[in-house]
């Protein structure tokens, strides 16, 4: 065996070591004919159609075993309010923050609209790249993950989030955060969010499909993602995302 064929089985190894490293993070919830290679997941949200519910919410944390308090949540929903004067305002109606109540009185609402976020599971993640041990990684079929058999719990990636979409377990003392509900997807079911949501607002698919909501979404729609100047390359795709939010 030469060099080059030692490296052809290299190559035609990593595959499969990637996906033994998914099923170390989840157990055996990932089955044996997956093929990862064949998706690569993102959401959309149109924020026309979010009616400020919460069942998203809700479900993520019964699906998830998320811990009831406010402040641990893998998906919530923020209610902006722009004001006539300019002001934006915002409040978080699953953690339940009244950052409104410092605003001063008397000031009219000149529109007023919810915005589901969550994880973006960015294509360049930064908290994978600040996780010292490993724990934290991008699968191939586009998901961010936290192994917890291998996180210490140094909490760097949830500084590293731009987007506040980690906490640590109280209980494990790992990171945690929203996983797409990998252990529906990789069996063709919907993230719970996105399965009750009665607005469809969330839109989940492959983006690797023609056939997939998601490509629909994306082609219906003008899409943005979140802070996109510090280029971490979301893939939750907002429509209808007014400027303020952006
Ligand atoms: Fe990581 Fe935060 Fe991006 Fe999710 S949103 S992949 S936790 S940097
Ligand atoms: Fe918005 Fe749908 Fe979540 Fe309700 S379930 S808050 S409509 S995204």
């Amino acid at each position: 065996m030469d060099r080059r064929d030692i490296l052809r089985s290299a190559l035609t190894l990593v595959p499969a070591a990637l996906l033994g490293y998914v099923r170390s993070a989840f157990g055996t919830a990932v089955p044996a004919d997956y093929d990862e290679s064949k998706f690569f997941y993102g959401m959309g949200v149109d924020v026309d159609k979010c009616i400020g519910c919460g069942r998203c919410a809700v479900a993520c944390k019964a699906e998830n075993d998320v811990p009831p308090e406010p402040f641990f949540v893998r998906t919530w929903v923020e209610r902006y309010s722009i004001k006539t004067n300019g002001e934006v305002v915002v409040r978080n109606i699953e953690k339940g923050t009244q950052r409104e109540a410092e605003t001063p009185s008397g000031k009219e609402t000149l529109r007023a609209f919810f915005v589901p976020k969550l994880c973006n599971h960015c294509a360049n993640p930064p908290c994978v790249q600040v996780c010292p041990v490993g724990a934290t990684f991008s699968t191939k079929d586009g998901v961010v993950l936290v192994d917890k058999n291998r996180c210490i719990g140094c909490r760097y990636c949830i500084q590293a989030c731009p987007y506040g979409a980690r906490y640590l377990d109280p209980v494990k003392k790992v990171a945690d955060k929203c996983t797409f509900c990998y252990h529906r997807v990789v069996r063709g079911m919907l993230p719970a969010c996105v399965e009750v949501c009665p607005t469809e607002a969330r839109v989940f698919g492959n983006l690797r499909s023609g056939a997939s909501p998601l490509v629909r979404f994306k082609r219906n729609h003008k899409t943005f993602v979140l802070k996109p100047a510090l280029n971490t390359e979301p893939k939750v795709l907002y429509a209808n995302l007014d400027g303020e939010v952006r």
